[in-house]
């Protein structure tokens, strides 16, 4: 594995993960991002399969609120439920 240069500083930078939150419509989910990560500023660069990592969780916010739509049809048929 070759190191990885941050653009910005020139400083080596580490495989690491960090926390992400990521959303679709009204759906939210926090992971761990992996990634490069620089020590001396906020820069972080995502290779093709760290970004697959963000995908997957995008791809399950979808099914969520897929889901989220059949709960709701099935809760307005019975009684009205509030889970806040
Ligand atoms: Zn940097």
């Amino acid at each position: 594995m070759t190191a990885t240069i941050c653009p910005e500083t020139g400083t080596p930078m580490k495989r690491g993960v960090a926390p992400m939150t990521i959303s679709y419509k009204d759906q939210s989910a926090a992971f761990e991002m992996p990634g490069w990560y620089c020590d001396e500023c906020s820069e972080s660069i995502h290779t093709s399969a760290d970004l697959n990592v963000s995908d997957r969780m995008l791809n399950r916010l979808k099914a969520l609120q897929k889901n989220k739509r059949t709960v709701q049809l099935a809760v307005t048929t019975g009684s009205a439920l509030s889970s806040r």
